[in-house]
Order: structure tokens, then C-alpha cells, then sequence
């Protein structure tokens, strides 16, 4: 389906030099870094810093100004890229869910497989339900969004997401919308999907999560990456006076 040759040996994420601005306002300012494949990588910083940016920039939700973005080795900056088919590989958790109201959880998880995938309707139907399982809501395939809790949706989220045989998973603030009592069982599906190996981007709040989870942190702040390491490392012994500052703030 895909014509996107992927080179193994390629790291998951490669980004060398991205700048982005919006209009007059720069937002990212020469980022430079990579994840390696079958890690977790998080990234911290203040409200406007450009986490968000640079996230969406590694499937090209944004046009990145210049710099190059590689994932699996595949140009992602390419302007004559397959975006479906690199869309396809790479998983995407915003903050506010962004499940389809108008359909079941069930269909939520398929539309995209027979859509985008061309899977039968039982075949996705039969990888749906396996996702919910994971997901741990396998008795809520019948209902509609609107009747799930939000941390419900964000897991539904996250199984709509793995249904398509992602390769890599992006994040944005995947609990920073739920009330405090939901966020653990979100969390939770997370460790459960790193510790089966899936490479994961994760722009988060949850410091705990980067610590215990992460292999790697990225604090970024005004569009650049401050520092970045060992999650225990940045934590508990931040070097920049940036991160010192931000984590005051934080922990
Ligand atoms: P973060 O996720 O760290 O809070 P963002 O990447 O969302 O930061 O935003 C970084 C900066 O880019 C902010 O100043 C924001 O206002 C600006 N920005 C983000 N998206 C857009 C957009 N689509 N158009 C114009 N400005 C934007
Ligand atoms: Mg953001």
C-alpha cells in the first residue's frame, strides 16, 4: 500500500535544524534531535514554548520553515512525500481526544483502517476489538463518545490510534484535559505500550510518568531545546538555569 521505503537501521525521529514560524513570530529556532527506535521520549516546557509545534511538525500537521525531519529514515520534508502513508505509521494523541461524536466507539476504531488501510470490515473490526481490550474498554464498543468518561475517550484515543499498526506514537498533553482521578488509567495504557516497545513522543505535564517511563527528556523553552538527558538526570539535577527555573515551578 505504502511507497515509503523504510530504512531499518534509520533512527524513529530524526529532525536536524527545524525552524518554524507563523507569520513574523519564530517558534522554533534551529531543534535539532532524534529517538531512537522502541523509546520514550518526553518533552517538557512552559505554555508557548513549541512543544506542541514541533510535535506536529514530525508529520507535517505544520510545514516545518526549514530543517529537515526524518522519520525512519523516510524524508518527511520531502515535498513529494505520501503524507497518507506516512500518516498511516505514525500514531497521533491530542489533548482533547478528537474522536468522531456521530459514531460508535467500534467505528471509531474502523473508519480509518478500511479508509486508509483498504481493510476488510471484518479484519478491522477484528484488530478494533483487540485494541479495546488493550485499552481495557472492550465492553464499550457500542457506545458513543459523548457517553464515555474523558479519560474513556483518551484510551479509545489511543486504541483508534494502534489500530493502524503504528510504528511510532506522538502524544500532546494526552491527560492534560481530564479531571486528576482519570489521568492514572491513561497513564497506565502508556507504560503498558512502552513497555511493549513502542517508540513514543510525549509532550506531557506528568513528571512522574517521564521519570518512571522515559528514556529520555527534552525541556524546551522559546522555541529551542534547553536541555535535555537522562529523565532522572534533568529532574534531579538540572543544569540550565531555564530548566532549574521551570521545574521550581513544577515538581
Ligand atoms: P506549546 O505546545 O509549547 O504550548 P505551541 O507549539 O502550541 O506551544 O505554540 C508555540 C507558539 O506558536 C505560540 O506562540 C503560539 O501562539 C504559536 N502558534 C502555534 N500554532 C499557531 C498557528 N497555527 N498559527 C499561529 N501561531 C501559532
Ligand atoms: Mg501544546
Amino acid at each position: 500500500m505504502s511507497q515509503i521505503t523504510v530504512d531499518e537501521n534509520a533512527p524513529a525521529i530524526d529532525v536536524q535544524q527545524l525552524h518554524k514560524y507563523f507569520g513574523d513570530n519564530q517558534v522554533l529556532t534551529g531543534i535539532d534531535f532524534h529517538v531512537d527506535r522502541g523509546t520514550v521520549v518526553c518533552v517538557i516546557g512552559p505554555s508557548g514554548s513549541g512543544k506542541s509545534t514541533l510535535l506536529r511538525c514530525i508529520n507535517r500537521l505544520e510545514e516545518p520553515t526549514s530543517g529537515k525531519v526524518f522519520v525512519e529514515g523516510v524524508e518527511v520534508t520531502d515535498p513529494d512525500i505520501d503524507l497518507d502513508a506516512l500518516r498511516a505509521r505514525i500514531g497521533m494523541v491530542f489533548q482533547q481526544f478528537n474522536l468522531f461524536p456521530h459514531l460508535s466507539v467500534l467505528d471509531n476504531l474502523t473508519v480509518a483502517q478500511t479508509k486508509v488501510k483498504k481493510r476488510k470490515k471484518d479484519e478491522a473490526v477484528e484488530v478494533a476489538r483487540r485494541n479495546l481490550e488493550k485499552v481495557g474498554l472492550a465492553e464499550r464498543e457500542d457506545s458513543y463518545p459523548a457517553h464515555l468518561s474523558g479519560g474513556q475517550q483518551q484510551r479509545i484515543a489511543i486504541a483508534r490510534a494502534l489500530s493502524m499498526d503504528p510504528d511510532l506514537m506522538l502524544f500532546d498533553e494526552p491527560t492534560s484535559a481530564l479531571d486528576p482521578e482519570l489521568v492514572g488509567d491513561v497513564l497506565g495504557v502508556m507504560k503498558d505500550l512502552a513497555s511493549e516497545g513502542m517508540t513514543m513522543m510525549v509532550v506531557t505535564h506528568e513528571m512522574g510518568f517521564a521519570r518512571e517511563v522515559g528514556h529520555k527528556l527534552v525541556f524546551m523553552d522559546g522555541g529551542v531545546i534547553v536541555e535535555e538527558g537522562d529523565p532522572r538526570t534533568v529532574l534531579g539535577d538540572p543544569q540550565e538555569e531555564r530548566t532549574q527555573s521551570f521545574l521550581s515551578k513544577v515538581l
